[in-house]
């Protein structure tokens, strides 16, 4: 690389509005994934700190309730204005603190945009119901109002989209949020505050301070606006283990939550599949971002009649797969974020090895210094569905298996902990609609002829089971923003009550 990595991250940070120093040796150092070398170093949030900002935002909670929804939508689009200038590099500090390629990275900015867009219009559209009433002289209804102060805890592997389907719904619908990145890429953070920074300087004078924040460090923070009542919701996306500790302090303290969690995403290929379709979409969907997405395909059904079909074709397209340096080559698969995801990738391949898988590709490629961690993707042809298929090795591992009977296929398709993303390939009416019924995919999302990665923001998103039982984004996830009232208007010169009770004084 021509200019060293740490100039061209300063250069980016600065281009998106970051007017701190990032060279502060505050005790976080932070990494890219693409050569291994720092590239910043951040004074950390104390849990003082932490305290502080929820005091701040509770604080802009009492004025930002008040404003009306449509002129809070009207923020969030100059923030979609203010992104869309700022698209290329947000999409750069994307690849170059998670890794993954320009287009990969730009993907992730325009998911933001696109939630922008969906909340301002959602800003008018924040509706209750009406509901028939049993008394004469009644109206019933449903109203929706601001909830209070949300907490956004956010993964590595996406460090900005999720943020935004939070942050995006959660200002429209009223409430200030605060921002717990992944301690392995604040740097997106911190970017994307200074962009909605610029937006809030285009607003106006009715915005409170501390309608945004972040907060820079790793679980002590996160635990801190976890533990803290004044915190209405926790919208925590990161792996299971993270929500089987983060889950039950929010509901000790009957808080809310959302919970994006890991998966363990499959694909079925049935005998009627479009093999070419079902050729790129199985690649993209257990190759792309280096097999560090929550929806990445990580276990792939084959029916037996098609299996000399599909699985020698996606044998070469694993051995052709360009692997490389994300931000000099157009290569398809990127690094690995850090070498305990290779040391996982290892141990997940070995233990494959050991229960009789035959293991193509996974080996470790010489990109740049020896700090980075590029791997060739693997797939693994396995005899059972069992040992490490049955959990989420956060790294580009496909497990293939064969079957032959689609009741069995079924069964097995679900029996794992992660209930996120899961795909049937079939131009047969009956599977198709099958694999969508009740008796088909557990999963929050199931897809026909297409990956199980890449979702659109229209739709909710989230998954049952060990991902966590949340959803964000399209759809009504809004709710979940906004406490609901049932209201009951009395305009008669009566008082009956419900039920036909009597109660004469
Ligand atoms: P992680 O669980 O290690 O960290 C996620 C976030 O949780 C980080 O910000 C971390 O600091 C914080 N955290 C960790 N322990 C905490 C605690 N005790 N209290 C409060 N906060 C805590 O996950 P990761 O390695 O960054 O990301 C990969 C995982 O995230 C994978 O399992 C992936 O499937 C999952 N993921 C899920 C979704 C989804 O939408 N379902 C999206 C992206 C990633």
């Amino acid at each position: 690389m021509s200019t060293p990595l740490k100039q061209i991250t300063s250069k980016t940070m600065v281009a998106c509005g970051v007017t701190a120093d990032l060279t502060v040796d505050g005790g976080m150092t932070v990494i890219s994934p693409v050569t291994g070398e720092p590239v910043a170093s951040l004074a950390e949030h104390s849990v003082a700190d932490t305290e502080a900002a929820i005091a701040l935002a509770n604080k802009a909670f009492r004025t930002w309730r008040l404003v009306p929804g449509p002129r809070r939508g009207e923020l969030v689009r100059l923030f979609a204005e203010e992104l869309r200038k700022s698209k290329e590099d947000l999409g750069r500090m994307v690849s170059i603190e998670a890794g993954k390629s320009p287009s990969e990275g730009l993907g992730e900015v325009q998911e933001m945009i696109d939630i922008c867009d969906f909340a301002v219009g959602l800003s008018r559209q924040l509706y209750g119901l009406t509901i028939a009433t049993e008394r004469p002289g009644h109206r019933m209804m449903e109203t929706w109002h601001p909830l209070g102060v949300v907490g956004i805890i956010t993964a590595f592997n996406f460090p900005c989209a999720p943020w935004c389907w939070n942050a995006a719904l959660a200002l429209v619908c009223g409430d200030p949020v605060i921002w717990k990145p992944s301690e392995k890429t604040p740097l997106t953070a911190l970017a994307c505050q200074a962009v909605f920074e610029r937006a809030l300087a285009r607003f106006g004078d009715d915005a409170p301070a501390g309608l945004s924040q972040v907060l820079v460090g790793g679980p002590a923070v996160g635990e801190a606006l976890v533990e803290s009542e004044k915190v209405s919701l926790i919208s925590a996306t990161g792996s299971t283990r993270m929500g089987r500790i983060v889950g039950p302090k929010v509901a000790a303290r009957f808080g809310k939550c959302i919970l994006e969690l890991g998966g363990n995403n499959a694909g079925i290929v049935c005998p009627s599949a479009d093999m070419d379709m079902t050729l790129r979409a199985v690649a993209f969907g257990a190759m792309g971002t280096a097999g560090q997405r929550c929806t990445t395909t990580r276990r792939l059904f084959v029916h037996e009649s098609v299996y000399d079909q599909i699985v020698p074709a996606l044998k070469k397209a694993y051995a052709s797969v360009s692997v490389g340096n994300p931000l000099e080559t157009q290569a398809l698969v990127g690094p690995l974020i850090d070498k305990t995801a290779y040391d996982s990738m290892v141990a997940a391949l070995a233990e494959a090895g050991e229960m009789g898988g035959v293991v193509h590709g996974g080996e470790r490629q010489e990109v740049g210094p020896d700090t980075a961690y590029y791997v060739k993707p693997a797939i693994v042809e396995m005899p059972a569905h069992d040992g490490p298929v049955l959990r989420e090795t956060f790294a580009p591992i496909l497990y293939v298996m064969k079957y032959s009977d689609f009741d069995d296929v079924l069964e097995q398709h679900n029996a794992v902990g992660g209930g996120l993303s899961s795909s049937i390939f079939t131009t047969d009416l009956r599977e198709m609609e099958t694999f969508l019924s009740a008796k088909g995919s557990d999963c929050g999302i199931a897809n026909v002829n297409i990956g199980t990665s890449g979702a659109e923001i229209g739709g909710a998103f989230g998954g049952e089971k060990e991902t966590g039982g949340g959803r964000e984004s399209g759809s009504d996830a809004w709710r979940a923003y906004m406490r609901r009232a049932t209201n009951t208007i009395n305009y008669s010169t009566e008082l009956p009550l419900a039920q036909g009770v009597v109660f004469d004084i």
